[in-house]
């Protein structure tokens, strides 16, 4: 990872519960079976839920990061193979067999210098990150909007358990669980020194999102855990001496990736792309000082940048001007699972 930080957005995200959602706790078997135990003997008798959302340390609901993160790299990941043609444009991230083509970037990496781990891997690791390399992309706790809402009042609904084994409904395995509807979540996205075609590739999730087509939680292939996700407003931050400039008669700015930032002898060997086109956005609010550039933007001029952004991912697949440096790593990278099959 760089260590110094040439562009920054941080985006706030909305999720609304369009349909019954349900982020389960972390309860162990044996702590349920006390707790309903408890709560039976308190006059709960076939009531207490079995399944029970999370809440934090102060008793508030929300929705972890982490699960956050893990819901946004599966369904890039997805996004990845659409456009793949059959070239593995994401990796398996638990697939660590020598030979495979879909052999997880941390495996194949795991002895390369940090740029070389960044040139070689997959988009979604550049993204998310693996072992051999940190995240560009942090998502903050989400939490809901607006009067608290208390776990103990939540609506419980009856489920069938499902066998885990067979797939089918297993006989007398009933359970109760909790479930909260039409809240609406806030959470931050920030995502550092990116490049344009990463922000491209939240443009085709932010699309999803917001068809509802990107279900989370719990018992999601029972219909379970519908959303609808907003980008509400973001904003970006360029430092150095290649930051944008702001022209104050213009209500648009040109935006940049690393690529075209950073400076640095080095550019090459990260496989930055520095002929990277600047995008021309609109924008609420941008000021500039010696040593970053500031732009704000609300929720049209995002779904305007998204939109427009998505392009330079949707380029990836192809052979053109912003993907030279992509097909010169994914040669590099099946050389190296030829080199490892052979060996
Ligand atoms: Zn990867």
């Amino acid at each position: 990872m760089l260590k110094k930080i040439l562009n920054e957005a941080r985006i706030t995200f909305y999720i609304e519960a369009t349909g019954p959602l349900l982020i389960k706790d972390g309860e162990t078997d044996e702590e349920r079976k006390e707790r309903k135990e408890r709560e039976e003997r308190g006059g709960r008798r076939g009531t207490s839920p079995d399944m029970r959302f999370v809440v934090d340390a102060s008793d508030k609901i929300f929705i972890p990061g982490s699960s956050l993160r893990g819901v946004w790299r599966s369904w890039c990941e997805k996004i990845a193979r659409t456009i793949s043609d059959g070239k593995p444009l994401a990796c398996d991230p638990f697939d660590d067999n020598n030979g495979s083509i879909n052999i997880s970037c941390s495996k194949i990496l795991e002895k390369e210098q940090p740029s070389e781990v960044y040139r070689l891997s997959c988009p979604i690791c550049k993204l998310f990150g693996n072992t051999s390399q940190a995240s560009r992309l942090r998502i903050s706790d989400a939490y809901i909007e607006g009067p608290p809402v208390d776990r103990e009042k939540l609506p419980v609904r009856d489920g069938i358990g499902i066998d885990r084994f067979t797939g089918g409904a297993s006989s007398g395995a009933k359970f109760r669980y909790q479930y909260l509807i039409g809240e609406t979540f806030k959470t931050e996205v920030q995502i550092r020194n990116f490049e344009l075609w990463q922000l491209g590739l939240l443009g085709y999730l932010f699309r999803d999102f917001k068809e509802e087509l990107v279900p989370i939680g719990f018992g999601k292939t029972r219909g379970l855990g519908k959303v609808k996700g907003t980008v509400k407003e973001a904003e970006l931050t360029f430092y150095g001496l290649n930051a944008p400039e702001i022209d104050k008669n213009a209500k648009t700015i040109k935006i940049s990736g690393i690529g075209t930032l950073y400076n640095e002898p080095d550019r090459e060997n990260y496989g930055f792309d520095e002929k990277e086109t600047p995008l021309e956005i609109e924008c609420t609010e941008a000021s500039r000082t010696a040593i970053k550039t500031t732009i704000k933007i609300g929720d049209t001029q995002a779904e305007a940048l998204f939109t427009k952004v998505a392009d330079y991912w949707a380029c990836l697949g192809e052979d053109n001007k912003y993907s030279g440096y992509f097909l010169e790593a994914q040669a590099r990278r099946n050389e190296m699972l030829k080199e490892k099959e052979d060996v």
